[in-house]
């Protein structure tokens, strides 16, 4: 449906170049992080200082960490940082130190059943330190006394997020958020970064009925921070996703947003049916990403979750081998189309209204038959039945689709075919976020949009489709 702006190969060559940066909830990692993304989108960045108080939260003190290393008691350097960002507990404080064997063992992490990955673990919020390693090193563990070298700070600063803004002829705004905090981990989420910035790359260079706004930020306490930052223009969001684990080998997934009936709800199952055999959906837990802040019930945003493998559901989830070799260029950009047609069909997804309802009306006179676009004379004459039977303001675009089985694309030439010339429509009736936006315009009845300056059909034809069957939903 959509040409990419970027190709798969781009996509992982920018995921490879953020993979070595020692990320975390705050620090320098992330700047440098949002500072490379920054190269492509035009990225704004916020500070939010240390000790800011973020609802139930506190923004922590800022971690940064130049280095790190476990000597033996033979003078061998069992574990150095700079080989892998794993190696270090995220947010270890400082230490130097002296700590016999035994001593050490509880500040050592690895995983038995994997003895061969480095673990991710961070403490975030207990101030402490440790070390994650192989389970095959920790066993060779010779006894004595080991050297603990963390060369690390933990200071007031601030947590940095940024936002790509991009406005649209509606105020109405489709959010994407991204968590950028994890380090050396490609699937989790260098490709929901790498996703993300082609995603808005390719949407600058679209023209745009919504406006977009993607967010960069550290897991939880970032978006907590968006959110507080943020609360009075959360009626703008009209629909959005989360975007993480977007890289790896498994089908297409979408989470539901907490509503469970939202435009985004709908949309998204659709396109991913559309493009991937294998897709699911998975029903909301408050559990998984940001959107547990997004829909939590304070807030209830439109916001689903779109991935692939989901968190905590795959052997190499914060470990080691959630590597480059787990992501490929191919997977990257399957996703990448998919959130590119998702975005056409939220940018397009209206209804219409039938303006000569009265029986059929003849298509042949209005030059309405024969082969059009590569579509079959049947399959374009039976679009426009389905749209002039439907189009009576209440179905979408989509509701016509799903129920005719006509592929959205083809429903929407269609609708464009005989908007053309004038059987159809566009519905104008503004969206309730409109009418709190402009009290002044809705107070008037429908009619007589500026053309393109209309209102979100997609919003109103929420829960207008209940007898449209749900593949695979789970909810
Ligand atoms: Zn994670």
């Amino acid at each position: 449906m959509a040409n990419a702006a970027s190709s798969g190969s781009e996509l992982l060559s920018f995921a490879t170049e953020l993979y070595p940066i020692c990320r975390s909830i705050t620090g320098n990692g992330v700047r440098r992080t949002l500072q490379l993304i920054g190269r492509h989108i035009d990225l704004k960045l916020h500070e939010v200082p240390s000790g800011t108080r973020v609802f139930d939260w506190e923004v922590p003190l800022e971690w940064n960490i130049d280095g790190a290393s476990l000597i033996a008691p033979d003078g061998r350097k069992v574990i150095d940082f700079a080989d892998h960002n794993l190696h270090i507990l995220n947010y270890s404080e400082p230490a130097h130190m002296s700590i016999g064997l035994e001593d050490l063992r509880p500040k050592l992490y690895s995983l038995p059943n994997h003895p061969d990955w480095i673990p991710y673990r961070t403490s975030y919020y207990r101030r402490q330190w440790g070390f994650c390693l192989k389970d095959r090193e920790l066993a060779a563990l010779q006894p004595g006394r080991y050297q603990v070298r963390i060369d690390s700070s933990l200071a007031a600063g601030s947590l940095t997020y940024a936002e790509c803004f991009l406005p649209g002829r509606l105020k109405q705004e489709v959010m994407f958020f991204t968590h950028v905090c994890h380090p050396s981990l490609a699937n989790d989420n260098t490709s929901g970064m790498a996703l993300a910035r082609a995603l808005a790359e390719w949407i600058a260079g679209q023209s745009r009925r919504y406006s977009y706004r993607f967010v960069f930020a550290p897991g939880t306490i970032g978006s907590l921070c968006w959110l507080s930052r943020n609360e009075q223009r959360l009626e703008r969001v009209q629909h959005g996703l989360v975007l993480g684990l977007l890289g790896d080998s498994a089908p297409l997934t979408y989470k539901f947003s907490r509503r469970g009936d939202c435009d985004i709800d709908r949309i998204v199952p659709y396109v991913i049916r559309s493009i991937d055999g294998r897709s699911r959906t998975i029903a909301f837990e408050p559990y998984g990403y940001d959107e547990r802040q997004l829909c939590s019930p304070g807030f209830n945003l439109p916001v689903g979750r779109l991935t692939r493998s989901v968190n905590d559901g795959y052997a190499q989830y914060h470990s080691s081998a959630d590597d480059l070799n787990l992501i490929s260029s191919e997977q990257l950009q399957s996703s990448l189309e998919a959130c590119q047609c998702i975005v056409e069909v939220l940018e397009s997804n209206r209804r219409y209204i039938n303006m000569a309802p009265k029986g059929e009306p003849r298509l042949g006179k209005r030059g309405l038959y024969g082969a059009v676009g590569g579509r079959s004379p049947a399959e374009r004459e039976r679009a426009m039945l389905w749209l002039l039977n439907q189009s009576d303001g209440t179905a979408s675009l989509l509701d016509i689709a799903e129920r005719s089985g006509i592929s959205y694309a083809h429903t929407r030439a269609a609708a464009e075919e005989l908007a053309a010339v004038g059987l159809l429509e566009p519905h104008a009736e503004p969206t309730q976020a409109q009418a709190r936006l402009a009290p002044s315009k809705s107070a008037r009845p429908v009619s007589t949009p500026k053309r393109g300056r209309s209102q979100s059909a997609a919003t109103r034809s929420r829960g207008k489709a209940k007898h449209i069957k749900r593949k695979g939903a789970s909810r």
